[in-house]
Order: C-alpha cells, then sequence, then structure tokens
C-alpha cells in the first residue's frame, strides 16, 4: 500500500517540475532530437561509429586510421566532412597565421622566472645599498 502511495507522489513530483521547467512536449523532444543530432553529428560511412558535434579532425582521421587503415588515403570514404582533410595539419593549426614554425617554449615559467631573478636583483641591489 505503501509503495503505491510513494510511486503516486513521485508521479505528481515529476509532473510539478515538468511544469516548473516550462517545457512542452514539442520542446523536449526538439531538444532531445538536437542532442541526438549533435551526439551523432559525425557518422563513419563505414562501421557507422558517431562522434560528437564537437569532434575534431584529428579524431576522426584517427578513428580511421585506426580502424580503416586502407582508408587513410581516402578519409571521405569514411566521413564526408574529411574531404580536403591534411594529415599534415589535422585541425587547420599550421594554416593560422599566427602559428610560427618551431617549438613553442613554455613562455610562462620563463616570465616567471625572469621577475624572479629581477626580484631577487632588486633585492640584492637594495640589500648592498643599506
Ligand atoms: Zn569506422
Amino acid at each position: 500500500m505503501g509503495k503505491g502511495s510513494n510511486a503516486q507522489k513521485s508521479q505528481q513530483a515529476r509532473e510539478r517540475n515538468q511544469k516548473k521547467i516550462g517545457k512542452t512536449d514539442e520542446e523536449r523532444k526538439a531538444s532531445s532530437d538536437k542532442a541526438k543530432k549533435d551526439s551523432a553529428a559525425f557518422m563513419c560511412k563505414i562501421c557507422r561509429q558517431t562522434f560528437m558535434v564537437n569532434a575534431k579532425p584529428s579524431l576522426l582521421y584517427l578513428h580511421i586510421t585506426a580502424k580503416h587503415e586502407e582508408k587513410k588515403d581516402d578519409p571521405t570514404a569514411c566521413f564526408d566532412s574529411l574531404a580536403g582533410f591534411d594529415p599534415e595539419d589535422p585541425d587547420g593549426e599550421k594554416k593560422a597565421p599566427c602559428t610560427v614554425a618551431g617549438p613553442v617554449k613554455p613562455k610562462k615559467v620563463v616570465k616567471k622566472d625572469d621577475d624572479l631573478s629581477l626580484l631577487l636583483d632588486a633585492g640584492l641591489k637594495m640589500g648592498k645599498k643599506k
């Protein structure tokens, strides 16, 4: 008996919550459709594995090299979106004008060291003055 009334209570609570959110069935359906679409924005044409809408081309290409290595020269066999994909520049970063060739230096660490040595210098000079 107690169980039944609990179930009814939680059913009522659910209905209250749905009213609170203020979404119609259509809105809910639309947002779940969108979520479904987003979570399967890319689908491998060979094995039908799906990828999130925010998957980078490099991730899709990784799938090809991992699962369909014979297609790595023809990535569009798996994903249409990989047309013109350059394995040497998977995310188009080399094309970015601000990217300079060469290793990226950990600027923050260097700066911190500079600041520290400047502080030490300043400290030493102040110490000498006194
Ligand atoms: Zn696949």
